[in-house]
This record gives structure tokens, sequence and C-alpha cells, in this order.
């Protein structure tokens, strides 16, 4: 065994061992930064006797790269122990061959990660291992808990917990690992009825692998079979990508245990009927191959880019959408319109994480790096810019920009979403209130601020059709001030970090 991993026995204190990582906390420069939303974190869970498990959860896991990029780790189990690979980085940076070699068993858990509560350091790299009455577990998440300040305190008084990372995720494992209950279906109605928020989970025992979906489904989670076994991830695209069969997405408030003995799976009795998942899955985060509420996240988009048209028509000579993220929204305005939909800016698909700082120069002209417009495509015509969010802003003006120079003769910013104007409190990082440019502008001002001819929103009732619910089902915040449960309205991500750290 290398000293970069970490056989965690039971006598073993695997938060030393982890930290043999040998990483440090150092930030990689994200030259794809920019003023998108960013998604919390991809969970994968496989549970299958005779196979490589870990190569099935990297597979999987790699999948689910746009949903995180500060950290990965699998840890696995022989039924004898669980060891653990966590790390800074991107998956393909975290893994090599001899990383897989060394993580043996038929039980696995995975997690991509991007903070959303707790600092991007290496300690807060998951899964996150914890020991309590019912042995050792490790847990991945994706979410953000609302209560987590005052239920670490909690636990840290009633049970003695010894809290040292700085992330929710840790008072959920705690939680898991010490709550009462006589099985995990009655530790997790336990855990329901104390963490307010987003929890999609993979937890794993030595032997055991449970998934669990919060009480307001904000964050997706599916089922899936794979060589007999079974294995669960946020996102269908992650099934696909290992060659398992979709079974179906977990309900809100449902616990999946899987086991020898088979699987059981069952709803906590107080959960809602109607989920609140989160509709930007719908609209950005989810990759478009992925079937989200019953609907491929695709097909949902061009909807929203038809409803767009519906609402906020104008004539114009071809509609281009800011890549990648928008362009199946760009199609569905353009299929609905009769204008012909066209490729005019191309995006560097391999600007990524860095460890080379670029120079302030190279930081201001830092959307070049990643997009490129087409000048004898754009030039001389009426350009429809679709595009799926305006966070911001910064982005939007620069490619505006871009586009103006290319020659255009109108610019009609058309944004598949409604106007931004609240933060979320559930697993995403967007911007603050004072951020948030639709919080603080009407239309007309941001249409001038970043330069456009005209611009418009699609509606929240458009967004509805789109997603195809009549009923209040999904959470829509962020736009509408409204949230599935109560929230206070700056959420610092941070919050459970030291002060000076
Ligand atoms: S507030 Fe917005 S981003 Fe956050 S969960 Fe709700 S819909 Fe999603």
């Amino acid at each position: 065994m290398s000293g970069k991993y970490v056989q965690l026995q039971p006598e073993t204190g695997f938060k030393t061992a982890l930290n043999l990582n040998g990483d440090t906390d150092s930030p990689a420069v994200d030259l794809n930064r920019d003023d998108r939303p960013r998604e919390a974190c991809g969970i994968v869970g496989v549970f299958s006797p005779g196979h490589d498990v870990a190569r099935s959860t990297y597979f999987a896991l790699f999948a689910l790269q746009h949903r995180g990029q500060e950290s990965a780790g699998i840890a696995t189990s022989t039924g004898d122990a669980i060891r653990l690979h966590a790390r800074m980085g991107l998956i393909s940076q975290v893994f090599k061959e001899e990383d897989l070699a060394d993580l043996p068993g038929h039980l696995a858990i995975g997690h991509t990660r991007y903070s959303t509560m707790g600092g991007s350091k290496q300690h807060n790299a998951q899964p996150l291992i914890t020991d309590g009455p019912r042995g050792r577990i490790a847990v991945g998440h994706n979410g953000n808990v609302i209560n987590a300040t005052e239920l670490r305190e909690e636990l840290a008084e009633q049970w003695g917990v010894n809290f040292d990372r700085t992330s929710d995720t840790e008072v959920i494992a705690e939680m898991f690992a010490r709550a009462p209950g006589r099985d995990w279906f009655e530790v997790a109605w336990y855990a329901m009825r104390r963490l307010k928020g987003a929890y999609s989970l993979v937890i794993m025992s030595k032997d055991e692998l449970i998934a669990v979906r919060d009480p307001l489904g904000i964050r997706p989670l599916c089922l899936g079979k794979l060589n007999g076994g079974y294995v669960v991830a946020s996102e269908t695209a992650a099934l696909d990508n290992i060659g398992a069969t979709f079974i179906r997405e977990l309900q809100n408030g449902e616990a999946v245990v899987i086991n020898k003995d088979g699987i059981e799976a069952r709803v906590w009795p107080a959960a809602r009927r109607t989920h609140s998942m989160c509709v930007f899955e719908q609209i950005y985060f989810a990759r478009p191959d992925s079937v989200l509420n019953g609907q491929l996240a695709y097909d949902s988009r061009r909807r929203m880019g038809a409803e767009l048209y519906q609402e906020n028509p104008v004539e114009a000579d071809l509609v281009i959408g800011i890549p990648d993220s928008s362009i199946p929204h760009a199609i569905g305005y353009a299929n609905a319109s009769g204008i012909p939909f066209g490729e005019g800016i191309i995006r560097n698909r391999y600007v990524g994480r860095t460890f080379i700082e670029p120079d302030q120069r190279m930081r201001d002209v830092g959307v070049q790096m990643k997009f490129n417009v087409m000048r004898s495509i754009i030039a001389g015509k009426r350009i429809v810019v679709v595009d799926d969010s305006i966070v911001r802003s910064t982005t939007t003006v620069r490619v505006i920009n871009m586009i103006r120079d290319a020659g255009a003769r109108e610019i009609h910013v058309r944004v598949a979403a409604p106007a931004i104007i609240s933060t979320c409190h559930f697993g995403v990082d967007m911007a603050t209130m004072a951020e948030l440019i639709a919080a603080n502008k009407t239309v007309d001002e941001i249409r001038d601020h970043i330069g456009a001819d005209s611009l418009a929103y699609l509606s929240v009732d458009g967004l509805k059709r789109a997603v195809q619910v009549e009923d209040d089902s999904y959470c829509k915040g962020c736009f509408t001030g409204r949230y599935p449960i109560a929230v206070q309205l700056e959420m610092d991500k941070l919050a459970l970090e030291p002060a000076g750290v």
C-alpha cells in the first residue's frame, strides 16, 4: 500500500490518515469560472458482488464531473474494512490506475464536489468517514443543509461529537452514525425529522449501501441495475456511462437499503406528496441527456426555448445559443420561430482548471479563452442570442461585446429562464443579493447594461409549461423569492469554517 492510500481499520485514526493523501489545499484556477450558478456535487453508489465496483464508480463519477470540480473521492468495502481515496482536483487528476487497484470490494460510493458549505479544502473532500455505535460509515452528499450550524452545536453538546471538518456533510455523517433507530430506515426518518434543506445521500457501512433523498426531493437521485447488483447516482447519464439499466428516480423522502439480501425501499410517511426538485436542474445543471422527473432535460430545454419565443418573439436572421449549455434552448427558440439556428460562438471545451495563475491581462480577456465568435456567420445579421440564465451578467456583457465586434446588426438577448431575483439556499452557489443583477435592476436597465438591443426573460408560468407541471412542484425560489421551506435570506457557505481559515 502506498502512502497515498488509507486502509480504514477500526482502530486507525482515519482523520489523520486522510491527510496522507499528500495534497495541499491549494485551489486550482478555474478558467471556466464565470457568473454561472455552481452546482454542489455528484454522488454515486454501487453494490455489485464479484465486480470491480471502484472502476464502475469512477466512470459513473466521470459522467458527473459537471456537478463539481473541486475534489473527488471513492470509498470501497470488501465487507471487512472501508478504504478511501479522496483528494482535491478533477476525477482524472485524483485517480490513477493504481489508485483504483487499491480500492477493492463489492461495495463503493463516490463523490465529486463543489463546495456550498465548508471551504474548498482537502479535509472537506468526500466521501467523509466517521465511526459510531453502528460501526464505520462513509457518506457522500449533494445539497445544502440549512440548519447545519444549529445541529452541529446540538450534536456536539448532546452526543459529544468532536467535529473537525467544516462542511454540513459532517453533521449528516455524525447523525447517521449515531442517531437512534433499529434499522437504517428508522435512522433515515430520524435524520429527515432533523435535517432541513437539500440532501441526496449515498452512505455505506462495510456491507450495506444506503441511498436517501430528502423529503423535498431538491437534488436528483436515481436507481439502476448493474451486473446483477444496483447503482444509485445523481443523474441517469451516470448510469448510461457504465452500462447500467435505469430503474427509476428515488421519490422525495425515500430511503433505499441494498445488501446481500437484496434491495428494500421505503418512503418516509411524513414526506410531502409533491416534490420540490430544483427547477434549475432542468434548466442548466443536469446534463441534457439525463432524465429528471420523468423528462429528458434536453427536451425540457427545447420546450423552454419554444415557450420563450411564444412569449417574446422578435424578427431576426439567426438564432444562436451561448455554448454549450444554452444550445438546446436556442434550438427550441429557432424551431418555434422559424428563424434559422446557427453556431455563431465556439466554446473551447478543453478550458478548465489549471494550477497556472493567469496574469491580470489574461483575466481581463478570460472569456476569450473560453469563447470565440465566428465573424463571417454573425456579421451584418440580426442575431437572437439565447442564454439559459443571467446571474451577475459579467459573461453576458463580454459575449455581447464580442458579437457586436463581429459586426452583428442587432442583438436580441432572450433568456430561457425567469430573472434570478433571489439567492439559493439548497446547494447552488450563485451570488449574493447585491451581486444578482436582476435583484437590483429592471429589465430595461439590464438590457442597457449588457449592451443588447432588446432583452426578455421566460416567465415563471412559461417555465412551468416547459417542465410540464401545473401544480406547485419544483423549487423556483431563486425566481420567485418563495422557497419550499423557510430560509434565512443570506447564507454563508463558510459558516462552519473557524475564523481566519
Ligand atoms: S432556489 Fe433556485 S437554484 Fe436553488 S434549489 Fe430552488 S430553483 Fe434550484
